[in-house]
């Protein structure tokens, strides 16, 4: 007797092959059958009237401490995901000082030092979904480094060579920076190419976030290109995008260095988030001696421990109120006490570029949702994966279904080494989400940004049932994923 049967659904297969009809058998964790069953099965699912997708992969997120605080990880299960990669933007809850903060957003206390202490701790607490490290470049740097604006000496650089070494050898798949956050910013090109030579031999990636995202994005689109060439890696550019009215367009010549480093052998990937804002730690943004104004125009406020009533409001409406200009209101609100823990939205994006992002072959999908639940965080958190699917693909047919499903799944799954996963096939592991395609959508939006979408029917994590019909069942028995082993 087989474990699950799914008849008579759409089978969106991963792969970007046209939809076909047919029943899907899950058994020990893995799919036996796909097409007409003879299986035998404990439980019987109709499938009519739905979708069945591999369960969709999350290439950018923070959830590093989130796999522990929040093991349920009911924002991501509720839009169909069934992995998440960790670590991004330069910050990695691993390396770690055991029994002090992590050194990354989630920056909670740690109980490991690296990343199979690291993975202990999560697999012991019942967590839903699957996971797979990067090596953040920022946290790193700030384990070895005493002066953060120095350069590092050889013994510093060795230091950090044999943190992402120990890190590759643990089942990492590669290291990520966050170039325009302290202490990243401080590093020189040839430091990123040192640490992301280690990266090589493992095949492993470089994910980044890039130095720049606005008046230089082309040069920081160089910068990542050439740290790839150098040390022989795959290149990953997170959350793709031209911030700032004056760069809005500049994805497509950006898009176009990609396409032509790819047209010579290079390989290159990208991912982004659905929506024309960003988000991240307030106090990364702003010189407080003279606070940017074009930005303070544009800030939300997402997380504020020290005014939360302001939580969800505009920052320039916050400053009329208090009849001070935007640029004071970002000084009171980043001076005052916990006011470094600010989490901020930024409506810097325009639509366009968002479009011509979805358009291009290798942009996979990845929310860089900030799990900070006390607060409002940005919608992306709960929302991105059926908002691209409802709102781009359903309305707009921006993408068809198939190969969006694609670079949510087998492209996201090979890019960062989840073997065996990302496709409806026999011998794969049970990562599944059944959907109705006519219904999934988000409703998350910025004033009320915690809810989650609607039209996600079944979602199946290692074979097992965790979320059925609006319900998490509590289920666990993700895993931290080893690089390239099932
Ligand atoms: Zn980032």
């Amino acid at each position: 007797m087989a474990d699950t049967v799914i008849r008579n659904v759409s089978i969106v297969d991963g792969t970007g092959s046209k939809m076909f009809g047919g029943d899907v058998v899950i058994d020990e964790g893995r799919i036996i059958e796909v097409g007409s069953a003879t299986s035998k099965c404990n439980e019987e699912v109709d499938g009519s009237g739905f979708v069945l997708a591999p369960g969709f992969v999350d290439v950018h997120t923070h959830d590093d401490g989130a796999l522990i605080q929040h093991p349920g990880m009911a924002f991501k299960v509720s839009q169909g995901c069934t992995s998440v990669v960790v670590g991004n933007c330069g910050f990695s809850a691993v390396p770690a000082v055991n029994g002090e903060k992590t050194l990354d957003l989630s920056n909670i206390e740690s109980h490991w030092q690296d990343l199979e202490g690291y993975r202990r701790v999560v697999e012991d607490g019942n967590v839903a979904i699957n996971s797979m490290m990067l090596m953040g470049h920022n946290t790193i740097r700030s384990l070895e480094m005493k002066n953060l604006r120095d350069q590092p000496t050889d013994k510093q650089l060795e230091n950090m060579r044999q943190h992402v070494q120990k890190g590759m050898e643990q089942g990492a798949c590669g290291l990520s920076t966050g170039l325009v956050y302290k202490p990243g910013r401080w590093s020189q090109t040839e430091e990123i190419i040192e640490l992301a030579k280690v990266v090589s031999p493992f095949r492993g990636i470089y994910a980044t976030h890039m130095r720049n995202e606005n008046d230089q994005l082309l040069e920081a689109v160089d910068e990542a290109l050439l740290i790839g060439k150098e040390a022989q890696v795959a290149v990953q550019i997170s959350h793709h995008k031209a911030a700032g009215k004056a760069n809005w367009g500049k994805v497509g010549a950006s898009l176009s260095k990609i396409d032509a480093a790819v047209a010579a052998g290079r390989k290159v990937t990208l991912d982004v988030y659905p929506y024309t804002a960003g988000s991240g730690p307030m106090i990364q943004y702003f010189n407080l001696a003279n606070p940017d104004k074009e930005l303070a125009e544009a800030i939300q406020l997402a997380s504020c421990p020290a005014f939360r009533q302001y939580e969800g409001r505009m920052l320039i409406d916050i400053a009329d109120e208090l009849g001070i200009s935007p640029e004071d209101a970002v000084v009171l609100i980043l001076t005052a006490p916990e006011g470094a823990k600010t989490i901020c939205i930024q409506h810097v994006m325009n639509e366009a570029d968002v479009i011509t992002n979805l358009e291009h072959s290798l942009v996979m999908i990845g929310s860089d949702g900030l799990p900070d639940l006390e607060g409002r965080p940005h919608p992306r958190l709960y929302g991105t994966f059926p908002r691209v699917l409802g709102k781009y693909v359903r309305e707009q047919k921006i993408v068809h279904l198939e190969e969006a499903v694609r670079r949510m799944t087998s492209l996201s799954c090979d890019v960062h080494g989840l073997k065996d996963r990302g496709r409806v096939a026999v011998g794969k592991w049970a990562d599944l989400v059944l959907f109705n395609p006519n219904q999934i959508v988000d409703t998350a939006t910025y004033e009320e940004p915690q809810q989650e979408a609607v039209g996600v029917q079944r979602v199946w994590v290692n074979g097992r049932s965790v979320y059925e019909n609006g319900r998490h069942t509590g289920v666990g028995g993700g895993r931290v994923l080893r690089y390239n082993v099932a």
